[in-house]
């Protein structure tokens, strides 16, 4: 009888890989390749230091390979989990969406304040986002704030069926209507004048600077979501040019930006009659998201 090859354990996988990712340029390599791990076997990650000495079977090794191929060739870890985490909340996330930042929290901590504020005025409130992607900023903003329905629309077809998932995933289904197309062109025409908020993060890197950023954002997120032309302002203009029969007198108008675009922006902004206009930090201290309020008449 010839002995099979020793099987692979868990603390040997997570040695070798923790090495092969490090040299791949993964920064957190230990941490990714433990995900990755704890993810092929069902199991929950610290899991895996009470089963060090589990052997994998040929079939979670081949998957477990797979996943760490890809991951070495720069595809996002969250693309191949197939799942990330938001503001305390589980999203799916899919190739060929733009995937959540965690800068992107502040957008929704300073949106809830503004949506939920301890007076009853806004009884059935109404935020328009435009750029929705996987919907993680309309899904919080519904499940933070009772009675708000969401109008989200992206012009990429496979994030506004993403965010119709990721919506019923967190219970918002109902609350979040989802729309295909170009900026404001799909909303039905009875929210003129009655939204309450307008929330993007739209893309806003300048043309020229996306060939800098690294491979895992370059190779992988949708340029639609990240190109914001020549300046990196284009969404802002058109944002500005397009809002204004959609917001009602007053309404609140929240939108991420690029950490040099808060003067740029807030002119924009200006210029279409917007005002009470401050720009706001994100956990870095970097400029991160302006808001304003649409004239009222
Ligand atoms: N913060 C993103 C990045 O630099 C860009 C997001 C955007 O354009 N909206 O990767």
């Amino acid at each position: 009888m010839t002995s099979a090859k020793p099987l692979k354990t868990v603390r040997e996988l997570i040695l070798a890989t923790t090495e092969y990712l490090a040299g791949k340029g993964v920064e957190s390599a230990r941490l990714e390749a433990e995900r990755l791990l704890a993810d092929v076997l069902g199991i929950a990650r610290l899991e895996l230091y009470f089963q060090f000495d589990r052997p994998l079977l040929n079939a979670e090794l081949e998957r477990f390979r797979d996943h760490v191929r890809r991951r070495g060739a720069g595809e996002p870890l969250q693309t191949i989990l197939g799942e990330t985490e938001f503001y305390s909340r589980v999203f799916k996330v899919r190739p060929g969406v733009f995937i959540p930042r965690p800068e992107t929290e502040r957008l929704v901590e300073i949106a809830v304040g503004l949506l939920a504020p301890p007076d009853h005025r806004l009884l059935s409130p109404v935020a328009v986002e435009i750029g929705c992607g996987s919907g993680i900023i309309g899904v919080c903003l519904a499940a933070e704030v009772p009675q708000l329905v969401v109008e989200a629309v992206d012009i990429n077809p496979a994030a506004v069926e993403l965010t119709r998932h990721n919506a019923h995933l967190n219970g918002v289904g109902g609350r979040v209507h989802t729309h295909q197309g170009s900026r404001f062109d799909p909303l039905p025409a009875h929210l003129r004048g009655q939204v309450d908020m307008l929330v993007s993060n739209p893309p806003y890197v300048r043309t020229d600077e996306i060939a800098e950023l690294q491979t895992e954002v370059r190779d992988h997120d949708p340029h639609t979501a990240l190109d914001g032309g020549r300046d990196g302002l284009d969404f802002y203009r058109a944002l500005a040019h397009g809002m204004g029969p959609w917001l009602r007198p007053g309404g609140w108008i929240v939108l991420e930006i690029g950490a040099d675009q808060g003067e740029a922006v807030t002119e924009i902004m200006t210029a279409s009659g917007a005002r009470d206009l401050s720009v706001h930090q994100d956990y870095a201290g970097r400029d991160r998201v302006v808001t304003a309020r649409a004239a009222t008449a």
